[in-house]
């Protein structure tokens, strides 16, 4: 085994110890199906930062802009299949039924690989939702060149993703910081943890007891936290841990 998985054995006992277990993703678990995170050195689109472009202030000034940059996201997922790391996590579900995935990512490959219990802290790509009665339009995004709108209140869809600085969809912190201190193992995979709320899921699993498994080729400020790091891609490792 290459010495930078060091730690498996000792993770894949705090598996087989743990009763209920939380999974927290980020993009870093996309990212060999081809989704690049938004930390990429090279992940302008068309010049922009992508962090700049998913905020409400940039749909607001530039609707079409931001618009047309969704449209790209979609067109780039619409072709990536999940990874062995997405793999993995759905035996692990089977093996641990008390298991929640909580996910940042809004490209669905979760679901698409067969996890169940997922909870989309920042909703997802596919999805609209009116900008005014916030009504939802499930599977929408990917049907129109140009910015659709509300049926009942004329008013622009938007993609029904959290941008910066946005309130997470009603319930779903709740549930995942719920089901966090019920744990007895997080294993946070591919996140940066800088993003907030979601990353106070670390601090919730440390205070409460809960062991704490973190995978990711770097270090983050979340490592502190882990009682085993273990430092590589998750979808090399994950299939390690859970083969
Ligand atoms: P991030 O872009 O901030 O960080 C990605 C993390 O993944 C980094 O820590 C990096 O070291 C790690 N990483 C890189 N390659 C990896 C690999 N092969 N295996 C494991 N880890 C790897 O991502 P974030 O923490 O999710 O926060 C960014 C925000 O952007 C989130 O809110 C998310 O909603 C959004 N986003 C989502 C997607 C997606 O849905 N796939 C893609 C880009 C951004």
């Amino acid at each position: 085994m290459p010495s930078n998985f060091q730690g498996i054995e000792e993770a894949r006992s705090l598996i087989n110890a743990a009763g209920k277990i939380v999974v927290l993703t980020g993009a870093g678990i996309s990212k060999e199906s081809g989704v690049p995170t938004f930390r990429d050195a090279d992940g302008l689109w068309e010049g922009y930062d992508p962090m700049q472009l998913a905020t409400p202030e940039a749909f607001h000034r530039h609707p079409e802009l931001v618009w047309r940059f969704y449209n790209h996201r979609r067109n780039a997922l619409s072709t990536v299949k999940p990874n062995p790391g997405h793999d993995a996590l759905v035996r692990l579900e089977k093996l641990k039924p008390n298991f929640t995935l909580v996910t940042q990512n809004v490209d669905r490959l979760h679901q698409g690989a067969g996890s169940q219990n997922v909870i989309e802290l920042h909703g997802n790509i596919w999805d609209m939702r009116c900008t005014q009665c916030e009504k939802t339009f499930e599977k929408f995004g990917q049907l129109y060149d140009t910015i659709p709108q509300c049926e009942d209140e004329g008013a622009m869809l938007r993609p029904s993703v959290v941008w910066f600085g946005e309130m997470l969809p009603p319930g779903a912190m709740e549930k995942a910081q719920e089901d966090t201190i019920q744990s007895d193992l997080l294993i946070i995979v591919g996140t940066s943890g800088v993003v907030y709320p979601a990353a106070g899921l670390g601090q919730i699993a440390h205070q409460s007891g809960s062991k704490i498994i973190e995978i990711n080729p770097d270090d983050t400020p979340l490592s502190d936290l882990a009682d085993i790091e273990l430092r590589g891609p998750s979808g090399e490792i994950l299939p390690l841990l859970i083969p």
